[in-house]
């Protein structure tokens, strides 16, 4: 679906990225879906040049700043746990970082409404969103942890950075029925959590063990 130029070459190529998806399944992601647009959605424009050889390896990547690019089994896990639910329309994602991620869901719901706090990554990902030619994103740049609640509630919320608690006011943002998808806990004792809404009350449950940068509250100066 992406031109040419994004199509990439080599070690960018599509035969590079089919054996990520490859990879993807062994590690047991089942979502066609998610496994359909993260095999066409060139990663290696979210990435320093440099790297872009590595891209479609199932690793981290360092974007600068400290931060980096989730691995591509975290970004295909956190999609599909997501979606599980049925119909999901309007997705909130905090932590934008390279906007690999929010192009993902970008393909797979209609709205998609992203925070980042620091100014050169929140610029950096608008960039390459509009390259890729999604349209069906909306950015911010502050501190995720208190959501963005005019827009709010959202079907899902997905949060790629790892805070020590669930912050109060992402639950309060989400629609009834609605998923939040969080790593939670200190740097050592990470652990990915799906919390499910049924009218006022809160359901639990813990996934795979992760390893994100932590949620830092406040916008950078
Ligand atoms: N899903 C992203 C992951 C980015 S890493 C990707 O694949 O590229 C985590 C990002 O969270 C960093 O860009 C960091 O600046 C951002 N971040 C950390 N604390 C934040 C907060 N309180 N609000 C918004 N963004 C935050």
């Amino acid at each position: 679906m992406f031109s040419n130029k994004l199509a990439g070459i080599g070690m960018t190529s599509q035969r590079t990225r089919d054996r990520l998806i490859a990879r993807l399944r062994d590690e047991g992601i089942e979502d066609e879906r998610v496994l359909a647009v993260m095999r066409t959605t060139p990663r290696h424009i979210f990435v320093d040049e440099a790297l872009a050889t590595r891209a479609y390896e199932d690793t981290a990547l360092p974007i600068g700043y400290g931060q980096t690019i989730s691995q591509p089994y975290i970004v295909a896990r956190m999609s599909e746990v997501l979606l599980g639910g049925g119909p999901c329309h309007r997705v909130l994602e905090i932590c934008t970082g390279s906007g690999y991620q929010s192009a993902v869901l970008a393909q797979l719901v209609d709205q998609v409404y992203t925070v980042e706090r620091i100014p050169e990554l929140h610029a950096r990902a608008k960039k390459c969103l509009a390259e890729l030619q999604l349209r069906n994103l909306r950015f911010q740049l502050s501190d995720g942890s208190w959501g963005w609640e005019p827009f709010g509630p959202y079907d899902g919320i997905i949060v790629t950075a790892a805070p020590e608690q669930v912050p109060e006011e992402l639950l309060k943002q989400l629609a009834d029925g609605g998923r939040l998808v969080i790593p939670c806990g200190r740097a050592d004792a990470q652990r990915l959590r799906l919390i499910t809404r049924a009218g006022d009350s809160f359901s639990e449950t813990l996934l795979d063990w992760v390893s994100f940068v932590p949620l830092i509250k406040g916008e950078s100066k």
